[in-house]
């Protein structure tokens, strides 16, 4: 099945190898080992000379079904599930950075991702955050030693957007890495390839799963970066193209070293939502458009960051790139509204964390996400004690604009 649309293939992935009973979606199998006959095909499997399942560390048919549907979307060459989406961070970076090695990372970062970035430097690994909205800063961070650039596509909470064209073209002249977190638009409005990365980050947690009830990451090789020029590949992982050479050491080693594997139940759930996933962004995305012209002209409201507003700044470029303007946005409010009273005031839209659930959620982030890294990093971030972030779902879009109405009111 060649050319079909984003969503008629994820929908008969599983299908295109044989399933028992002709089920038509991959059983949940448990097995944490595999049998073999004879010990040549024991061995070739370990070898990776003939394909297989060896321990459920390294690699699970249901999570290997899921693994393929996310290299579908992302259009990539292979893909690797993790436990969550910080496992395949984590996982990735330890496997391809060592001490006396440079990280360019962009400043507009996940809180989570900056506390790693802070360990790394703890290992021994340097690490620069500059403004990654212009590919410029990236250059003048660029050492000898740099090994690595990684950005998100739309950074949270203030939907900064890097420039990944520019920062593509850098990477692929210097021959840099280019690693792109794609979580916060997902492969159905994005595509990282598109812009030269090497490698592409998803958290399933979000927008893949949606529905909030899986925990998961996948790390997915595109095929564009040459492994051969890349210094921290061991000798035995270089078998094969080496396109996929990067791929194989972080299966093959960093699987095995953090063992954040996914678990087969959790590829069934996450496997699940993906099949909507094209439908679920449609209708947030109309939603939160819809949502972000009512903050922009309400007075109570100080200032909005959403993508799709063409009062922002990196519209043009969200516009250019992207399918559509996702449906994660802030909102500061003026600073005599108590932003407190505003969110208690909220009946239908929950107080939560997380993004891409299918229910509309609010988060006051320098009191929650954002605290522990200080008021001046969240200063130097665009966070104010008055910002909300929201992650809009798929209700009814006069449900919310009702609900947010009252609040503000
Ligand atoms: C949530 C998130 C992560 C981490 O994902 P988990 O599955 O929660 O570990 C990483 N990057 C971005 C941009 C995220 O929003």
């Amino acid at each position: 099945m060649k050319n079909k649309g984003f969503t008629t293939e994820i929908l008969h992935s599983d299908r295109q190898s044989a399933i028992e009973h002709g089920a038509l979606i991959k059983p949940i199998h448990t097995s944490v080992a595999f049998g073999y006959k004879t010990a040549e095909e024991i061995c070739a499997v370990f070898q990776g000379r003939q394909p297989g399942f060896s321990y459920g560390r390294q690699n699970n048919p249901t999570v290997g079904a899921l693994e393929q549907k996310i290299s579908k979307m992302e259009g990539g060459l292979a893909s690797i599930c993790f436990a969550t989406g910080m496992a395949a961070i984590t996982t990735t970076l330890l496997t391809l950075l060592r001490a006396g090695d440079h990280l360019v990372s962009s400043a507009f970062l996940f809180g989570n991702t900056n506390s790693l970035f802070n360990t790394l430097t703890t290992l021994g690994i340097e690490v620069t955050f500059v403004d990654a909205t212009d590919a410029a800063n990236v250059k003048a961070a660029i050492r000898p030693n740099t090994r690595i650039v990684f950005v998100e596509t739309i950074a949270n909470p203030c939907t900064q957007i890097a420039d990944m064209e520019g920062i593509g073209e850098l990477c692929a002249e210097h021959g840099l890495l280019f690693v792109v977190d794609n979580t916060m638009t997902s492969p159905w409005v994005f595509r990282p390839a598109k812009t030269k990365a090497g490698l592409v980050i998803n958290s399933l947690t979000k927008y893949v799963g949606g529905h909030g009830n899986a925990l998961g990451g996948a790390v997915t090789e595109t095929g564009v970066f040459d492994w051969s020029t890349y210094p921290n590949i061991y000798d035995s992982y270089k078998t094969g193209k080496p396109s996929s050479w990067g791929l194989l050491q972080i299966r093959k080693k960093g699987l095995r070293d953090t063992g954040a594997s996914m678990t087969a139940e959790t590829a069934h759930h996450l496997s699940m939502g993906a099949e909507t996933i094209a439908l679920r962004q449609e209708r947030e995305a109309s939603n939160a458009l819809a949502l972000a012209r009512f903050f922009a002209s309400h007075p109570a409201i100080k200032k909005v960051f959403y993508p799709g507003l063409e009062s922002h700044p990196e519209h043009e470029h969200a516009k250019r790139l992207f399918r559509t303007f996702g449906s994660l946005m802030s909102i500061e409010l003026k600073p005599e509204v108590d932003c407190f009273q505003f969110l208690n005031k909220l009946e239908l839209v929950i107080l939560s964390t997380n993004l891409g659930d299918n229910r509309t959620l609010a988060i006051p982030v320098a009191h929650t996400i954002f605290y522990e890294m200080g008021a001046e990093r969240r200063a130097s971030m665009g966070i104010a004690d008055n910002t909300i972030r929201l992650s809009i779902g798929i209700e009814d879009v006069e449900d919310l604009l009702a609900d947010f109405e009252q609040a503000l009111a």
